[in-house]
């Protein structure tokens, strides 16, 4: 979902804000009479300024009169229990009046905060992913734990680096289903949107839907489609889940090509997982395209048994020794 422009935020808060005062003031008929006297008051003390005051009263005078109605109208807000703040603008952000700066030129806290969970929201994790940290990550269920705590660690070095605009290799995790290569790539894509740049994770076959929509363009969300792949060449950050299952088409393979062809262009880095091997990738993909995955990538293997296996055949174990 998009984010409304400041401009219209602000403009919607000042039509609530003028349909709450109008029902007020029908409600308490009093409460408008002081407005419009507040009003009258305001515009004489303008007059008298000028020399040319009509009520025949002096500054002061309309002052005191000004300030007993401002009396008036609290004690009525008080006495009816009404909300003190009844007749202010109710900001979502009473330091920048949702203008979404705070000061010319400078961002306001509330503004950066939406941008930063429209990232999150942007970025095509699911909500279990967005918990998948490296903290989280577990080397318990590995045999071979020495391999796959280095393997985390050039997950983390990748991460550190892509968050500090550093040049840095392409990431290929490869390895059998179930061994924890997309929580490292959910853990990378949680690590570098904290640190405020744009990431965006896509599974295989949602990439190659997005290619084919572009060509056939027969999708509904025909533009948002365009704009979403356009977004694929320009992220900080492109990470695609479980290449290779896919069945795709000459033209998927070019439009591949093409995505990752540009990206190397502009040294932007992603992040590629697979259940293939290397060779399978190869055998797979025509020359270029492998070449470009295999070629341009650190290569991290992960092995052993399934987490979610090992997972269940536990869960299986408790219960069976109750
Ligand atoms: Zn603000």
């Amino acid at each position: 979902m998009a984010l409304q422009s400041s401009g219209v935020k602000r403009q919607k808060k000042i039509a609530e804000w003028e349909i709450r005062i109008q029902l007020l003031h029908q409600k308490y008929p009093r409460l408008e009479e002081i407005s419009n006297l507040y009003g009258r008051y305001s515009l004489e003390l303008a007059l008298v300024e000028l020399g040319n005051g009509r009520m025949g009263i002096d500054r002061e005078e309309i002052i005191k009169s000004q300030e007993a109605l401002m009396q008036e109208r609290k004690d009525i807000v008080i006495k009816n229990r009404l909300p003190d703040n009844i007749y202010n603008i109710w900001w979502d952000c009473e330091i920048c009046k949702d203008t979404g700066f705070a000061e010319p030129g400078k961002k306001c806290s509330c503004r950066l905060q939406e941008l930063f969970l429209e990232r999150w929201r942007e970025s095509g994790l699911s909500p279990e992913q967005e918990r998948q940290t490296f903290g989280s990550f577990s080397l318990d269920w590995y045999n071979d734990k020495e391999k796959h705590h280095e393997n985390l660690g050039r997950c983390i070095d990748f991460a550190d680096q892509v968050s500090n605009n550093q040049s840095v290799e392409n990431l290929f995790l490869y390895g059998p289903v179930g061994t924890g290569k997309t929580h490292l790539c959910s853990s990378i894509a949680n690590y570098v949107l904290q640190a405020g740049k744009s990431v965006i994770y896509l599974k295989t076959s949602q990439l190659l839907d997005l290619i084919r929509q572009y060509k056939f363009n027969n999708s509904q969300d025909e533009q948002s489609n365009n704009q979403k792949l356009k977004h694929l060449y320009q992220v900080a950050l492109l990470i695609i889940d479980d290449l290779g299952t896919e069945n795709s088409s000459d033209f998927v393979k070019e439009q591949l090509l093409l995505l990752l062809d540009e990206r190397i262009n502009y040294h932007l880095p992603w992040v590629i997982s697979t259940n293939l091997t290397p060779n399978e990738i190869g055998t797979m993909y025509e020359d270029r395209l492998s070449d470009r995955i295999l070629g341009t990538s650190q290569m991290l293997r992960f092995d052993g048994e399934s987490i979610r296996r090992q997972k269940k055949l536990l869960k299986k174990d408790v219960v069976s020794n109750k």
